[in-house]
């Protein structure tokens, strides 16, 4: 699919882990790019390689504040959340109101310059599901006063305000649930499960696993992703409905752990730690929905995946010495 050329396109969240790679992606398509970020979750050193680039302007700005761009924007992608369960629980009421008054104030800015919006949701939105795999007229299983609340009630009031701005006429508003996604650039010490098992075993400490590791996840290479998001932002009619975008591949946590210490020559041993509160036992994406309007499918085996996300960390990652395995 040809993507489109030549916009101005502001990327709330851009500094982030998925953000910085869509910035890239939509800077080398030929697009200006406007990052804002509060660098809560991440740091500049994800964007650093585009800051001279003529094309791309930084603005440190927290979501949650009203926010007014001088120039015509294009589109607006909302990618600004924490996204990792220790970091968004960290101050979950900041962490809703992101989500609600933050995607409240860019829907805003969309309706004020008539530009796209897409929404970042997540599979979080299906809570601990009783459907399995998940499609996306599930309407999902939530407990709203536990600890995932703040986030996942948080996005789940997001993807209303969306479908609101819609069917009122005043945005062209698009709504992705992003599963379990990975790859280069996620930060090392943020506690999701594919940075904690690949630094833990590049540093030869245990692999900690949460529970008895039965559980499991889908998990979505980078590329794959953001391919998805730039179709899901291009596509014409906008189908008005959420799409799932994830890779329907599903594996438990241990075998995870075990790919993993099959790919790094370690020391680590794996060590099994308390199951947090509400914490989803299955969850796999039916992706039927983005096949069928976006042409879409994620394309990278998780092996693949896994290669070159550990290949990134050994690269970057400052080790412990007598690491590995002789
Ligand atoms: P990330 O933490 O790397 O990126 C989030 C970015 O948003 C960070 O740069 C952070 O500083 C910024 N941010 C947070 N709160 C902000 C605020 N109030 N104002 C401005 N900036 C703020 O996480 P990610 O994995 O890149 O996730 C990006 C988006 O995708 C999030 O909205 C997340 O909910 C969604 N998502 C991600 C996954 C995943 O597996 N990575 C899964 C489902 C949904
Ligand atoms: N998990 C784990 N060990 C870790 C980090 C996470 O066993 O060091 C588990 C976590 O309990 C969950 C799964 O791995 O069942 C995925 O966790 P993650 O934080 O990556 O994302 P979630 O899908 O829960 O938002």
């Amino acid at each position: 699919m040809r993507h489109e050329t030549k916009k101005t396109i502001l990327v709330a969240g851009g500094a982030g882990f998925i953000g910085s790679h869509l910035c890239d992606c939509l800077l080398a398509a030929g697009n200006r790019v406007i990052c804002v970020d509060s660098l809560l979750t991440s740091s500049l050193r994800n964007v650093l390689p585009l800051q001279n680039h003529p094309n791309f302007v930084f603005i440190r700005h927290d979501v949650c504040d009203e926010i007014t761009i001088g120039e015509r924007v294009h589109q607006i992608y909302n990618l600004a959340c924490p996204a990792s369960p220790p970091l968004y629980q960290a101050d979950p009421v900041h962490t809703m109101m992101t989500s609600v008054a933050g995607t409240g104030n860019l829907l805003q800015l969309a309706a004020h310059q008539g530009a796209t919006f897409l929404q970042a949701s997540t599979s979080e939105v299906y809570g601990d599901p009783q459907e399995h795999p998940q499609r996306e007229d599930y309407w999902g299983h939530v407990n709203c006063t536990g600890p995932r609340a703040c986030y996942d009630e948080g996005k789940r009031a997001a993807e209303a305000l969306c479908f609101d701005r819609f069917r009122a006429g005043e945005v062209d508003a698009r709504v992705v649930r992003i599963f379990n996604t990975y790859g280069p650039r996620m930060q090392p010490n943020d506690g999701r499960i594919i940075s904690n098992l690949i630094v833990q075993a590049l540093n030869g400490d245990p692999l900690t696993i949460y529970g008895k590791g039965e559980q499991t996840r889908s998990f979505c290479y980078i590329s794959d992703l953001v391919d998805g998001l730039i179709r899901l932002m291009n596509i014409q009619p906008n189908a008005g409905l959420p799409i799932n975008l994830g890779n329907p591949g599903e594996f438990t946590i241990c075998e995870l752990a075990e790919m993993i210490l099959a790919m790094i020559p370690t020391r680590s041993i794996v060590v099994y730690k308390p199951l947090p509160q509400d914490d989803p036992q299955r969850r796999r994406p039916d992706i039927s929905r983005a096949k069928q309007l976006l042409c879409w499918e994620p394309k990278v085996p998780l092996v693949e995946g896994l290669a070159h996300t550990i290949a990134w960390f050994d690269a970057t990652l400052v080790q412990k010495p007598f690491a590995r395995a002789p």
